[in-house]
Formats: C-alpha cells, structure tokens, sequence
C-alpha cells in the first residue's frame, strides 16, 4: 500500500524548516502532500495560490512531493479525502511539543486510523518560525540563509511594494 503523508500548516511563507522537514519526510514516505492553510482569524501575508506556487518552486526537485491547497475543512476530513495515513508535524521546542500533542490527541480521537509521525526540527532551523520571517523581513532583515531562495525574492518585493 503506497504511504501518503499530508504535512498541513500555514507556511506563512515556506521557510528552510519546513523544507528540511518535507525533504525528510519526502524519504520515509512513498507520497508527501504539502498543503497551505489560509488561517481564518489572522491575516495572512501570502494568499493560498502564492504560497502553492511557492512550495512549489522549492520543493522542485523532490518528486514524491506534490503540493495542494488545503480547502476549509478538519485536517483529518482533508487527509481521508487525500487517502493519506499520516500526518507530518514538525517539532522545534516545548511549545510545539505542548501545542502539537493536543491536535495529534484531537486528531486520533476523530479519526483513529491516522498516524500523526514528529519530526525533531534540524537543530540549526530550530529558532525559525514564519512569523520571525516576517517581522524581521518586514524591517528589510537579511533572511535569506533562512527562506528558500524564492521566498526571500517575494518577501523583498512583498515589502517593497507601495502601501495601498
Ligand atoms: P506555525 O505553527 O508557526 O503557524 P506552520 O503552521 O507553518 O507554523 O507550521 C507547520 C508545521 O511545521 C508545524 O508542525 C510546525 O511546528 C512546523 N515547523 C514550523 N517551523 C519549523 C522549523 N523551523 N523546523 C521544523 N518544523 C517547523
């Protein structure tokens, strides 16, 4: 049977960390399938269409990684839907540790037949977060040793762009 994990997250943008993490999961699972989610509550600074088109670029030269909006629905409803087994997390501090154990424990308890599988975050990624991206690139900070090289692109012409 062909394992399917789905990593979901907001990747606000797409930063080395969670690259490391998909080019690792891209190695124990047969599929990966990358999907975006648009937080409801909070404004995100890339739409849904920009964030697969940039996944996409970066995650190129992986070929059992396959990238998807993830619609409005339970994470585990859009895994069932994939056909996926596993749920793809990664893990950089107690706080996620802390955060993650009560999805994965929500999760099992709405569908007991997917896996949520953790990933240690690579220790040298493990101070970075998407909203760190943006904070300090919105200051015109040098994140490019952080983010895939087309995200750093479109985070430069993000905050140059002229204030509507
Ligand atoms: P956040 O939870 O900060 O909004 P995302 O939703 O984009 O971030 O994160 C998706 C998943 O990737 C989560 O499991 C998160 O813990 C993990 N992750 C985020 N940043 C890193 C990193 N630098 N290294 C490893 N995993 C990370």
């Amino acid at each position: 049977m062909t394992k399917t994990a789905l990593y979901a997250g907001s990747f606000d943008p797409l930063t080395n960390g969670h690259l490391d993490i998909i080019r690792r999961a891209s190695a124990l699972f047969d599929q990966v399938i990358v999907a975006p989610m648009t937080n409801v509550s909070k404004a995100p600074l890339f739409t849904s269409e920009e964030k697969v088109a940039l996944i996409n670029t970066a995650v190129q030269a992986l070929a059992n990684v396959t990238v998807v909006a993830a619609p409005r629905q339970l994470t585990v409803a859009f895994a069932q839907t994939l056909g996926a087994q596993y749920l793809v997390r990664g893990l950089r501090n107690t706080a996620d540790f802390n955060y993650e154990a009560d999805i994965a424990a929500m999760n099992a308890s709405l569908a007991a037949d997917l896996e949520s599988v953790f990933l240690m975050a690579a220790p040298r990624y493990r101070f970075v977060s998407s909203s760190l991206i943006r904070e300090v690139a919105s200051f015109g900070g040098d994140v490019t040793a952080l983010v895939p090289a087309n995200v750093a692109t479109a985070l430069t012409a993000k905050f140059e762009a002229p204030h509507a």
